[in-house]
């Protein structure tokens, strides 16, 4: 079976609305993805889906955009 490139797990991922810092597989929370938000998921960390994208850093909750261009 093929991994998808794009998969992840939604506790590292920047949609993934929890107030933990570090959150675990257990940890329950909205995705907050902008195609996946009209359905007002709630996601567990162990889940994932190929909308993933990799949180740029933990600061409490504040997401922070990639630097456009950065390489
Ligand atoms: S469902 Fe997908 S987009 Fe939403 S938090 Fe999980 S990995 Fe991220």
């Amino acid at each position: 079976m093929a991994a998808q490139k794009n998969w992840g797990n939604c506790k590292g991922c920047r949609y993934f609305s929890s107030s933990n810092s570090n959150p675990s597989d257990t940890d329950v929370a909205k995705c907050k993805q902008s195609e996946l938000q009209e359905f007002d998921l709630s996601v567990s960390g162990a889940s994932g889906c190929n909308a993933f994208e990799a949180r740029a850093g933990v600061a409490g909750g504040v997401y922070q955009e990639p630097a456009p261009g950065m390489h």
